[in-house]
């Protein structure tokens, strides 16, 4: 790099570090496991203005700076993502593969802490790439940068155990790959205790992407909740099941709120064509939702 280009650079690096530590964040707030997150570079414009706020004599016009920000843009994709460690004293010490990256800070998150029982900020304690500890160029088939990052977390108020994950960089592709422990989820209260664990399960699977699993999960809690209801666990007719609940539901209650039968009927059809419909997912969970909150305003049992 000459002396011009490091110049330019050490104004264009701060946009990249901001962005990729407000993508990691994101990340891991809304996206669960294996799910792709698209990495967005800096706009041409943020990078235009980033070098007309800040280099000296910028008078003749945005047109000076089009060479050097097409060059950033171009070359941008090929940096190296490396971790910011204030702690470290090797910080400074360039990856022996690649001399080019752009170096982040992990922002604090907020994700539920299982101690605390609620959302909670978490401040990262530790983070390094792994794939830089192997010392080689990786790349995928197409040549482009493949990272994985590991991050620990520790919640502000427990200070408990930290969050560990694994996070993939694959050319813009951005995903969680591993989480230590896995992702809890806050207990609906409304969910009747019994199938707790049968509905949080088809919530997780659904969160990792394996929507047919979660649809099976979610019939269950519908199942189960029958059998313990109508006090028939090992009856092989679910039909029956469905019908002598629903007779036990008084006229007003089922004109207004959602019927496990339609429920337990959709979420069927779609295991029996092996669809995985997330639509069907998110309909018949707001729905289960909805059956079990009024059977907790109708005060039934
Ligand atoms: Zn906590």
């Amino acid at each position: 790099m000459t002396v011009e280009g490091a110049i330019y650079f050490s104004r264009f690096s701060p946009l990249y570090s901001k962005a990729i530590s407000n993508a990691i964040k994101e990340l891991i707030e809304n996206h669960h496991l294996y799910q792709n997150y698209e990495f967005v570079y800096p706009s041409k414009t943020d990078l235009v203005d980033a070098l007309a706020y800040t280099m000296a004599g910028a008078t003749s016009g945005y047109d000076q700076f089009n060479d050097p920000v097409e060059e950033m843009r171009r070359s941008a994709p090929n940096y190296y993502w490396r971790i910011c460690d204030r702690g470290n004293p090797l910080r400074n010490t360039p990856n022996s593969t690649s001399h080019f990256f752009f170096e982040f800070e992990p922002a604090s998150i907020k994700v539920f802490c299982s101690n605390c029982d609620r959302q909670e900020p978490f401040n990262i304690i530790h983070g390094e790439d792994f794939t830089q500890k192997f010392e080689r160029d990786y790349r995928d088939t197409s040549g482009s940068i493949v990272q994985n990052f590991a991050l620990a977390y520790e919640c502000q108020s427990c200070r408990g155990f930290p969050e560990m994950f694994l996070i993939r960089r694959n050319a813009d592709k951005l995903s969680v790959c591993g989480r230590s422990p896995i992702e809890r989820l806050p207990v609906l209260k409304i969910i009747p205790k019994e199938v707790r664990k049968f509905y949080s399960d088809a919530h997780l699977a659904f969160n990792s992407g394996q929507v047919l699993a979660a649809n099976f999960l979610l019939r269950t809690s519908v199942e189960q909740f029958l059998r313990v209801r109508t006090k028939l666990p090992e009856s092989k007719d679910v039909s029956q099941l469905l019908d002598d609940y629903a007779a036990s539901l008084d006229e007003d209650f089922k004109g207004r709120f959602p019927s496990l039968k339609n429920i337990y009927e959709v979420l069927s059809l779609d295991i029996h064509n092996a669809e995985g419909s997330e639509d069907v997912f998110l309909d018949a969970d707001s729905s289960i939702r909805e059956h079990f909150d009024a059977r907790r305003v109708y005060k039934l049992e």
